[in-house]
């Protein structure tokens, strides 16, 4: 690098890049704007890392150590800065983990992209040259993959248990890591696993470790009437997408009634309407009805209720509209529009529909449904709301990471030492390279170094000697070198069962890189007129 960085500059000077002030500075607030974002959440990084505690505006509190959560709910103003939010977002959405990673390096290539602006280099050759060093980043990254069986089951929980170690729900990984991989393993067909699949019923009440997967079916409601018991033994299930309930207008109006005649007839009329309808359903054959939420009038009323009670029937109110499509592939059936489609064939049929006594949700067991293979629910039980919401976000971290292995089998170790060993391999072959490519390359390399720096900042340990360190362990070969935050120091990291993904590792290289190259491009904001 040295023999080659003088050489460079001066050529640099000498037609040197004449740029108007205006994009210099544009440039430079964008790039601080976004930095600001990537420091924000650097202490957040690792199993060391910091929560944060956000306010929204309406008092509701959210504790989270998810990069995609915090930036999600930050209030941005500047444009650069959204972009690391949507950088964050972009990761979530591509592996669903490493969206703390993507931003804190996407801070770091943009620091270093700064530093060769500084040097006279143009914008767009240092976003050209990135992109190539990215490409060869990927390249070694594949070269450096630990391909992985999925069914060894062992190795896919250290996997997610790795995702899950640096979460607030930390201390309950040994039981939530194999949630995850059994939940995902149960749904993957083809080498992908859609994760819609996978239903996450929150509860308050209990604790985590009252958290359990179920097969089947799982809805959160009670049950909407009293029909004389909690279960329902070889039932035959039907879901009705229409109400049971005098129907309304579509308009907001009054009937206005002067005689007890007229009461009587609509009364009579009323009871006629809601018992055709439990008729209906009865002769069907089906004695556990779950009818879809409706904005415009009540699902259920109080004669119905009384019918349906008459008719052992039970109701289940109130299913989501989003969760129809689930419930349908869970129990093999599909949504009944209107009651002149209310027929046998209609109906599903599981051994057990029950009420689980203290937790207040509903359990449909023994679905004899050729489709209810594919589908997998998770209640997770938590003391309060926070909990519960940040141990779902954790789980769906540790889904994703189980995800993407299905999707590619292939792990690398986590703690900084693939940084480490990826930003040696790239500035090594930095130096086979001449003129400008070999400064960004190098500056790229140098870059990745930034998540052992913060790991080791973020675990109380001093961030120099630590990286100094890998370095030198890289360097002399054992290329699996990397912090051990337990111990607090430099250890061997695949014995420690730090492993994660390949791509995510992958993605966070793409996009971080990419989002810097955008950047980079940029040389004016123009605001427009409302
Ligand atoms: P992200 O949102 O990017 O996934 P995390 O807070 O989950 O951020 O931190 C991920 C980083 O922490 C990865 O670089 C990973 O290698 C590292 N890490 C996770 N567990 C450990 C561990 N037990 N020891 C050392 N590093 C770890
Ligand atoms: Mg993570």
């Amino acid at each position: 690098m040295t023999t080659t960085t003088p050489a460079v500059a001066s050529r640099a000077n000498e037609k040197s890049f004449k740029d108007k002030e205006k994009p210099t500075e544009i440039r430079s607030s964008n790039i601080i704007a976004a930095k600001a974002v990537s420091d924000a959440i650097r202490t957040s990084l690792g199993p060391k890392g910091m929560d944060k505690m956000i306010e929204a505006a309406n008092g509701d509190v959210t504790i989270t150590n998810d990069g995609a959560t915090i930036l999600k709910q930050m209030q941005v103003l500047h444009p650069a800065a959204k972009m690391l939010v949507e950088l964050s977002k972009a990761q979530d959405v591509e592996a669903g983990d490493g969206t703390t990673s993507v931003v804190v390096l996407a801070g770091s290539l943009l620091d270093a992209a700064d530093k060769l602006l500084k040097r006279g280099i143009h914008p767009s050759a240092i976003s050209d040259s990135f992109q190539r060093a990215a490409s060869k980043c990927i390249e070694i990254l594949e070269s450096l993959a630990i391909p992985v069986n999925l069914e060894d089951r062992d190795t896919l929980i250290k996997a997610a248990a790795t995702s899950l170690n640096s979460k607030v729900v930390s201390q309950h990984s040994s039981l939530l890591a194999p949630i995850a991989v059994d939940a995902v393993l149960k749904v993957s067909e083809n080498n992908n696993a859609d994760l819609r699949d996978v239903k996450i019923i929150k509860k308050l009440g209990g604790t985590l470790d009252d958290t359990q997967m179920f097969d089947g079916l799982v809805l959160p409601q009670k049950f909407a009437n009293d029909f004389g018991s909690k279960k329902v033994e070889k039932a035959k299930i039907g879901l009705i997408q229409f109400c049971v309930s005098p129907p309304k207008t579509d308009m907001d109006n009054q009937v206005v009634i002067s005689d007890y005649t007229q009461m009587d007839r609509i009364l009579r009329e009323e009871r006629l309407y809601i018992l055709n309808i439990v008729k209906q359903v009865k002769k069907a054959g089906c004695n556990v009805l779950l009818i879809q939420k409706s904005i415009l009038r009540d699902a259920l009323n109080e004669m119905a209720i009384h019918f349906f009670n008459k008719a052992k029937i039970a109701v289940v109110r109130d299913v989501e509209r989003e969760d129809i499509e689930f419930v349908c592939k869970a129990l093999g059936c599909r949504p009944i529009a209107s009651l002149d489609h209310f027929v046998p064939e209609a109906l599903a049929s599981a051994d057990l529909v029950e009420e689980v006594p203290d937790a207040k949700f509903i359990r449909f067991s023994g679905v004899s449904a050729p489709s209810s293979s594919g589908t997998v629910n998770v209640v997770i039980r938590g003391s309060n709301k926070l909990v519960l919401e940040e141990a779902d976000r954790s789980l769906h971290d540790a889904l994703c990471v189980i995800r993407c292995l299905v999707i590619k089998p292939a792990l690398i170790t986590g703690g900084g030492s693939l940084e480490i060993e990826l930003s040696q391999k790239l500035a090594e072959y930095s130096r086979s390279l001449v003129g400008l490519d070999g400064i960004c390359f190098r500056a790229f390399a140098d870059a990745l170094e930034i998540i052992p720096y913060t790991l080791a900042e973020n675990a109380g340990l001093n961030p120099i000697a630590t990286v100094t360190e890998l370095r030198n362990r890289h360097a002399n070969g054992s290329k699996y070198a990397g912090i051990n935050v337990r111990l607090g120091t430099v250890t061997d990291i695949l014995a420690e069962n730090v492993i994660q993904p390949l791509q995510v590792s992958i993605s966070a290289i793409n996009l971080a890189s990419e989002t810097v190259r955008s950047l980079l491009k940029i040389d004016d904001i123009v605001h427009t007129v409302r």
